[in-house]
């Protein structure tokens, strides 16, 4: 069977996952929604602030009666924030009044406490006269209604929590985080943190996988390990496509003997080939009980490449997160690449160009975790100068 393209694959898949494009909205608590992606514009319901108040503790006047200090006034009693309606202002005379008070009606400034002398309960000498409209917050003057406060896409910080609850939004609609479910497969496998026995290796795909997901946007709601044999292979399966709208799994793709994915997968009409690229080779897809199944090679850093080619994006766009821009970038130094396939090559930024670390083996993880970002060499590209532009995937997930 002849390779796919690169290009071709990623189509193929695209195609598989549209229904992760189509997921409803999810209603979220506001005070929840740190972290999430908004699906829609939000606009105010209301004014804000939604009463005039003071800006300062103080005392309410109006400005003509403090035009000429010192002056002394009468204090007609004191309004602390949260007191209801506001009482009516007499000119010449002054309520006491604490920041965020709602003002007497009639009263135009407000004179800071500390502008005053002599006070005691019923009169205060105020020392500095203050103009029309000073420390006085106008209703309306942070947002009107119908102000739009929250564009669609944007990924809630702090701060926009902050706005959203100022105007009493209680939930807001955000894009679903797609669920996603994972299983690797090997009987060589255990978890870190274990005794291996002879022959065993700690399981890195299982936390690879999960945590690229979930940097991507992604719901990780299983993360499961399955040996080579296909009945514990087919039950995790079947729970996994219970519960989630995509399901990764690692290894048992390629040629070997004990290839549980493949001998699993194809008698249900999944598709296995090969894909013109490297790392990443053998690569799977099926669906399995109407949800998408992407099955990529065990090679640690196979299976992280084929996430970033074929996962990344969409697992993104279907979050709601912005697409990670390619960039065009000099190479340090010369390289030679496989004729026919395109290669994602292990490289880091440095200040005089893209270097690559270390060499092009799939099971060298030391080199991807020193990587920050995969060189994208053509497929009919073998040789490349120092100082060439390549096309570059940066690999961070710490600013999506
Ligand atoms: P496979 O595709 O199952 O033939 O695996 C290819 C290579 O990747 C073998 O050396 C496996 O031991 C290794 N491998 C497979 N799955 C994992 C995993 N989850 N974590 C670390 N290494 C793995
Ligand atoms: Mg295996």
């Amino acid at each position: 069977m002849s390779a796919r393209s690169v290009e071709e694959h990623a189509a193929h898949i695209s195609g598989l996952l549209t229904g992760l494009h189509t997921l409803s909205p999810s209603a979220v608590p506001t005070a929840e929604a740190l972290g999430r992606i908004t699906c829609s514009d939000i606009a105010s319901p209301v004014d804000l602030p939604l009463f005039r108040n003071s800006q300062m503790d103080g005392y309410a006047v109006d400005a003509a009666s403090v035009a000429s200090v010192p002056t002394t006034l009468t204090v007609r009693g004191v309004i602390a924030a949260g007191s209801g309606k506001p009482p009516k202002h007499l000119p010449g005379s002054a309520f006491r009044i604490m920041t965020g008070a709602p003002l007497p009606e009639g009263a135009d400034a407000v004179v800071p406490v500390e502008d005053t002398t002599g006070v005691t309960e019923h009169v205060v000498t105020i020392e500095r006269g203050r103009s029309v409209g000073e420390f006085v917050r106008e209703r309306g003057s942070d947002i009107t209604a119908g102000m739009l406060l929250v564009t669609a896409g944007t990924h809630l910080e702090p701060r926009h929590i902050a706005a959203l609850s100022a105007v009493g939004l209680a939930s807001l609609d955000t894009y679903t985080k797609p669920r996603v479910a994972i299983i690797t497969t090997g009987a060589e496998l255990k978890s870190a943190g274990t005794t291996l026995e002879p022959g065993e290796i700690y399981d890195s795909n299982g936390p690879a996988l999960a945590t690229l997901a979930e940097a991507n946007g992604a719901d990780v709601v299983s993360v499961a390990r399955s040996s080579d044999d296909p009945a514990e292979f087919r039950e995790l399966l079947s729970y996994a496509t219970s519960v989630a709208d995509l399901v990764f799994t690692s290894g048992g793709v390629s040629m070997g003997d004990f290839e549980v994915v493949k001998e699993t997968l194809i008698p249900l009409g999944a598709h296995f080939g090969h894909v013109a690229m490297q790392p990443g080779g053998p690569q799977g897809t099926a669906v399995v009980n109407e949800v998408p199944v992407l099955s990529f090679p065990g090679n640690p850093v196979s299976t992280m490449v084929s996430f970033e080619v074929f996962a990344r994006g969409e697992l993104r766009r279907a979050a709601g997160l912005p697409e990670i821009p390619r960039e065009r970038l000099p190479l340090t130094a010369p390289l030679r690449s496989v004729d026919g396939k395109r290669q994602f090559l292990r490289a880091r930024r440095t200040a005089d160009g893209i270097e690559l670390v270390a060499g092009p083996g799939s099971h060298l993880v030391a080199a991807m975790a020193w990587a920050d970002v995969l060189i994208d060499v053509p497929a009919a590209v073998t040789e490349l100068g120092a100082g060439d532009l390549v096309d570059v995937l940066p690999l961070s997930t710490s600013s999506i």
